[in-house]
């Protein structure tokens, strides 16, 4: 069972269109992650609920991380709260696994741990807040390392006033745009490859609507509007969905 009923929107939305069922997804951010609904969907499309595949000799020692072969297991159901320590981040090195992604979860809140992603609790709007989950991606992936999706689900708490709202949502756009420039993949030069993916919720208006216009259509091959059956027909909230970073 999810934590939460928006896993059922990802769920929704990623059957549709599989930025997450790829195969070839290695790092995801979740930013407004509590209480972990998408995590968890994330973990599961990433093979996080299963054992690692096994793999031959070489193909361990071709992996950057280097897998440790500890035994899978799941956690237990009274497992400690494995909270990820913003000031403790050693230890990381290998939590990529083989075949399987790096979750990064930032929320406000304290969250409770989902095998296989590392929960970070922080406010993003703060500005020491990206250099630490740069360093999460690099400790887990390598320097080179950029994230495959960036997934937003933050929202501000609603005032009841629109206009906040409206002010509020721009506001986490803006700045989910500005750090997605920095740390999204761009399209790799060999395939198909269409480079990363931004999924983000926003407050349907028509400022939202310039925004997607004069920011994510440019930078994007491909951006639309997605709005999820699981999500209440009279809110007024909507994602927009933008693949293909051009880096
Ligand atoms: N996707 C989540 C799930 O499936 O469980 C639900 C996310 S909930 C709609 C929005 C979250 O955004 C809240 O948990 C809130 O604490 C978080 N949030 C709002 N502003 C934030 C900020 N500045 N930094 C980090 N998290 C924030």
């Amino acid at each position: 069972s999810y934590r939460s009923r928006s896993a059922f929107k990802l769920l929704e939305m990623d059957e549709k269109w599989h930025f997450l069922d790829k195969g070839d997804v290695q790092v995801v951010l979740d930013l407004g992650a509590a209480p972990g609904g998408w995590s968890q969907v994330v973990a599961q499309k990433l093979g996080w609920d299963r054992p690692p595949p096994a793999l031959g000799k070489a193909a361990r020692m071709r992996e950057p991380n280097g897998w440790e072969g500890a035994a899978w297991s799941a956690p237990p159901a009274d497992a400690p709260d494995a909270g990820f320590d913003p000031l403790n981040i050693s230890g990381l090195e290998g939590r990529g696994g083989v075949g399987r992604g790096t979750i990064i979860a930032v929320d406000l809140l304290r969250m409770a741990p989902i095998l296989g992603v590392l929960a970070l609790q922080a406010d993003f709007l703060a500005p020491e807040t990206e250099a630490l989950m740069r360093g999460v991606i690099v400790r887990a992936r390598g320097p080179d390392a950029r994230a495959d999706v960036v997934l937003c689900d933050m929202a501000a708490n609603s005032t009841g006033n629109a206009f906040h709202d409206i002010e509020a949502s721009l506001a986490i756009c803006t700045s989910v745009f500005e750090f997605s420039r920095q740390h999204l993949r761009p399209a790799r030069s060999i395939g198909r490859d269409l480079g990363g993916v931004l999924l983000i919720k926003h407050f349907v208006h028509p400022l939202l609507h310039m925004f997607r216009r004069e920011h994510l259509e440019p930078r994007f091959n491909d951006v639309r509007f997605l709005k999820p059956n699981a999500s209440r027909t009279e809110s007024k909230e909507g994602y927009f969905l933008c693949r293909g970073w051009k880096g």
